[in-house]
């Protein structure tokens, strides 16, 4: 296995100044860096094989076409899927769940039906349901979150007995406070009341290891640059009789099957969802992070993280007036807190110029810092390029700050 300081050289990003002190990047849930790998892939597409897919019968489209869907079939592999169709490209997380919500929900959905979201929710898993409810008549219903950060699975399954329920959409891993929710347990209570359930993994996959079909997942939605892949690709999973069942997101080329102007047939799974010219360069790319996180040693970013997480957690704790937000039992690295007696957003300015990324603010969450009663939090993420070194020169540099605005 290579030492840390051979893994942090993959990502050449790290090896900068940011107002005169090293680059300290703890905002990894908001992004992932990205291997050498990935812009290779990248750059070689773009000097090498541009090209449109699918239609050419000339090499590059042909070199194009192969890569393309090999990046298909790695993600595959990587969700455990039952098959490659079932894997729909899509821009990024956001536009895998509003893909579900105006096609399965505009399908599905009828006047007086309930649709769970939880308490936990990023806005990309509220907003597209409140959307689609507004124009069927459905409901929006929140699964509570308890002071700890955890989900009140009790309160699920009284919102699943007493309601006819059609979908239930969870995050696996909060982005905002780190939890973990049981998502198997989450699953087979949808289920067993007989609901379709979608699961936001953007903040899941950069950290454990995915099975759709063991979990039994009805949707599956995750974004590459959360994976150490380029901006501007998502992926949504889904069973292969909802995806059938659904009718297509919108209409234009490569979706088709035929066109006339009597009438128009749609094209197979997943071309049916995939209207238009994908984000070729982009997908082919984020073929590299599968590889370069296969070149790691199992288990290897679970246990770096977990060291990195115990570690924060306690060094941070340290520091007077320090509030962690969200104390489950089971956390990815991430810590949010707020310092009694200042704003997030000061803190993070300051940090900056030490060099030191994190984040502040709502997280795009706000339903949750209305449950907490708070304006938000500064959110430190961490990733398995990450080092204790650099969590002590965050403790170090917060007591700085922190007489600065005291
Ligand atoms: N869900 C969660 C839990 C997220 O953390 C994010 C990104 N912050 C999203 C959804 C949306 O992802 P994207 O912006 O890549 O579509």
């Amino acid at each position: 296995m290579a030492s840390i300081e051979q893994i942090r050289l993959d990502f050449p990003v790290l090896d900068q100044q940011v107002n005169g002190s090293p680059l300290i990047y703890f905002d990894n849930a908001a992004t992932t860096q990205k291997p050498q790998v990935v812009l290779d892939a990248l750059n070689k597409y773009y000097s090498e094989d541009n090209a449109n897919i699918h239609r050419g019968i000339h090499a590059l489209a042909e070199r194009a076409t192969a890569a393309f869907e090999l990046t298909r079939k790695k993600i595959q592999s990587f969700l455990h899927a039952e098959s490659s169709d079932q894997i729909i490209f899509t821009s990024g997380t956001t536009a895998s769940i509003n893909l579900v919500a105006q096609t399965y929900g505009r399908a599905n959905f009828e006047a007086g039906d309930k649709i769970l979201v939880s308490n936990l929710e990023h806005h990309s898993n509220i907003v597209p349901w409140q959307m689609i409810a507004l124009e069927k008549g459905a409901e929006v219903m929140v699964i509570p979150v308890l002071d700890s950060g955890v989900l009140d699975l009790d309160a699920y399954q009284k919102l699943l007995q007493e309601n006819t329920v059609k979908l239930v959409a969870v995050n696996h891993v909060s982005n905002a406070i780190g939890t973990i929710n049981p998502i198997q347990e989450m699953i087979a209570l949808a289920h067993a009341h007989g609901a379709k359930i979608l699961i936001d993994g953007a903040q899941s996959v950069a950290h454990m290891e995915m099975d759709v079909q063991r979990f039994d997942m009805d949707f599956f939605a995750f974004s590459a640059h959360k994976l150490f892949g380029p901006t501007g690709v998502g992926v949504l999973y889904g069973k292969r009789e909802l995806l059938e069942s659904m009718p297509p997101y919108q209409g234009g080329g490569e979706m088709i099957k035929e066109v006339s102007f009597s009438g128009t047939t749609y094209n197979e799974l997943p071309y049916k969802f995939e209207a238009g010219t994908p984000n070729i360069a982009d997908v082919i790319a984020f073929s590299a992070s599968f590889d370069y996180l296969n070149s790691l040693e199992k288990g290897w970013v679970e246990e770096q993280e977990n060291a990195l997480l115990s570690y924060a957690t306690e060094q941070l704790s340290q520091i007077d007036g320090l509030k962690i937000i969200g104390t489950a039992p089971n956390k990815i690295a991430v810590v949010s807190f707020l310092i009694e007696g200042t704003h997030p957003q000061d803190i993070g300015v300051l940090l900056d110029k030490f060099g030191i990324a994190i984040r502040t603010g709502h997280h795009c969450a706000q339903p949750l810092m209305q449950r907490f009663d708070i304006p938000g939090t500064c959110r430190a993420s961490f990733s398995f390029y990450n080092t204790k070194e650099e969590i002590d020169r965050l403790v170090a540099c917060l007591k700085r700050v922190v007489t600065m605005l005291l």
